[in-house]
């Protein structure tokens, strides 16, 4: 086996217990030495930061290192940050703090901080945080390797000299903006898309093997005035669908029954063919177009493929993936082509994530979304003209700079009005580097984002109970993927999943009955279904098998049901 990162070949077939050569085009050289290293990885955040928390995984595995459970047995710890509001980034930094108090009491480690805080901090992060040994921004994950071992030989090199370094041993890896300066070359020399080649496809990497994240487009080109991710994952660039078709078909090899396509606004996944290549004549991903491109019809784009052929092409060319889903959707320019695609190939969940942010057009236009409160709507109702049975959630952000009582009710209505199963809800947080901070003053108090925060949870909540009562009765199939327990003793619980949407513990057991296990699922409109069982063994014997499920009572973010073929 012969693995390719960046410019480097890493040669070795056999590597626990044995010294991996790497090759490249420095010439080759030894990347470990002495038994294999340690490594804890937390990751915060969202879907894109998981998996590329796995692929990290798979890359550190192949050469030699051992993950483990908690920090206090890693040699390496690594945090895959997120950056998208100023409580990730606390929390994050809160574990860097803790870690500086071992290393400061002398313990021998390195630590990472990987992801959005990293390219979004930069060099300060360093300053501020000296236990900080390396930074690698979401762009540069596939040289964390080298990053490693810059910081090993370094410390090796000032231990073999006697001294304790005067200057600690540190290495970076950051996109700055290299990947907005130019279009297809910076696209053509990704060598993210080596690590995404590289995946491991190893079960045992995923808590939950059979489902996994398969990413389509990196990157935002869209500029939401309140939003991080444009700056910290860069310019928006496709990845060629042969190698995401070839991803999936090897995930499902690896018994990957749900498949969730991973973008930023991942309908306008548009690649066209032939203009992004590789030295040797192979597709590479290319950035993407411009918005102007949504406005042509599909059909008249020759040699294209469009996100609509896209979900074709996956759902013809892997039968054995039982759901296929994406995430997130961009409600401006979803093409009837998606809707049609979906409506026509059963594996296609019928289960649209498109946040809407705001009901007011005045915060729409502020925020730079790009379409107005009527513009979403209508494109609501088309969805659910061509696929009755969709379900639809979102993100919504209370508290926007110059949001006023108006503005506010609007959005509660919007959440009365449409039939949202969940919406996502935030305080805004203003974040250094966006439009928004520099234009508009940061206007309404904590108090009053955290009370808009409250009520419009409320609202959703009524929302999200008519949505879920409208499904008791139906048969349904679920997937399921946990277990939990609801039992007087702490004992009982042990291995029991807690049910989460959006951070937030879903309500308790449907039905009444005090101590039970449940086992838990999703449906294919990602509605979460809780189905009795008799004991812990028989409640894990169901996660990572679909069941047909009868509906039999509702909560606002829960449904229950009883197995069919039980009854
Ligand atoms: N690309 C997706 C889209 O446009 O719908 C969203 C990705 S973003 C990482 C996830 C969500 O975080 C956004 O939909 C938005 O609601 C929220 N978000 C982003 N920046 C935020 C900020 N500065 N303050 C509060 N919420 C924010
Ligand atoms: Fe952020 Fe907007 Fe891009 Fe979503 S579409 S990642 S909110 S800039």
């Amino acid at each position: 086996m012969a693995l390719r990162f960046r410019n480097i070949d890493i040669i070795s077939t056999s590597w626990l217990g044995r010294i991996p050569v790497i090759s490249g085009a420095h010439g080759a050289f030894v990347i470990l030495r002495g038994p294999p290293m340690r490594v804890y990885l937390e990751t915060f955040g969202c879907q894109m930061n998981e998996l590329d928390s796995e692929l990290v995984r798979g890359q550190l595995t192949a050469l030699g290192y051992r993950f483990v459970e908690t920090d206090a047995d890693a040699q390496v710890v690594l945090y895959n940050t997120c950056s998208v509001r100023e409580l990730a980034e606390q929390k994050a930094l809160s574990r860097v703090g803790t870690v500086g108090v071992r290393k400061r009491a002398g313990e021998d480690l390195i630590l990472g901080v990987l992801g959005c805080m990293a390219e979004r901090d930069g060099v300060d992060l360093l300053r501020r945080h000296p236990q900080v040994d390396l930074l690698c921004g979401p762009s540069d994950l596939d040289r964390l390797p080298q990053l490693i071992d810059n910081v090993r030989r370094a410390r090796a090199a000032s231990e073999a000299h006697g001294a304790v370094a005067e200057r600690p041993s540190r290495a970076v890896a950051l996109a700055g903006n290299r990947s907005r300066r130019s279009s297809t070359l910076a696209a053509a020399e990704d060598g993210l898309e080596s690590l995404d080649l590289s995946r491991a496809f190893d079960p045992s990497a995923r808590e939950t093997p059979w489902s996994a994240y398969v990413r389509i487009t990196r990157g935002c080109n869209k500029f939401c005035t309140y939003c991080v991710v444009p700056y910290t994952r860069g310019a928006e660039v496709h990845r060629p669908p042969e190698h995401i078709v070839d991803e999936c078909r090897r995930l499902a090899d690896a018994g990957a029954l749900e498949i969730t396509l991973l973008g930023q606004t991942v309908n306008h996944y548009r690649y066209t063919h032939g203009t992004a290549v590789t030295v040797d004549g192979r597709a590479a991903p290319q950035v993407g177009p411009g918005l102007r491109a949504f406005r042509d019809a599909p059909a008249a784009v020759v040699d294209t493929t469009t996100f609509a052929d896209l979900l074709f092409r996956i759902h013809e060319a892997v039968p054995s993936v039982a759901r296929l889903r994406f995430v997130t959707s961009y409600p401006r320019d979803f093409g009837v082509d998606v809707l049609q695609v979906m409506r026509d190939c059963p594996r296609i969940c019928r289960y649209l994530h498109a946040p809407a942010q705001s009901g007011s057009d005045a915060v729409l236009a502020r925020m730079n979304r790009g379409y107005t409160v009527g513009e979403y709507e209508a494109f609501v109702w088309r969805v659910f003209e061509h696929l009755p049975d969709a379900t639809l959630a979102g993100d919504l952000i209370v508290g926007f700079p110059g949001e006023t009582d108006a503005d506010f009710e609007a959005t509660c209505d919007l959440v009365r009005r449409l039939p949202f199963k969940n919406n996502f809800i935030f305080k805004y947080s203003p974040r250094p580097g966006t439009v928004a901070i520099d234009r508009f003053a940061d206007d309404v108090p904590d108090e009053v984002k955290r009370w808009r925060n409250n009520a419009l949870l409320a609202v959703q909540s009524e929302t999200s109970a008519r949505v879920h009562a409208a499904w008791v009765g139906r048969t349904v199939d679920v997937l399921f993927d946990g277990v939990r327990a609801h039992a007087a003793s702490p004992a009982r619980t042990a291995g029991a999943v807690a049910v989460r949407v959006g951070g937030r513990a879903v309500d308790g057991p449907v039905g009444g009955a005090s101590e039970r296990w449940q086992a838990v699922g999703r449906t294919k409109g990602d509605l979460i279904v809780a189905v009795d069982r008799p004991d812990g063994p028989s409640a894990r014997e169901l996660p990572g098998t679909v069941r047909e499920v009868r509906l039999t009572a509702s909560r606002p973010l829960l449904l229950a049901g009883t197995i069919v073929s039980d009854e």
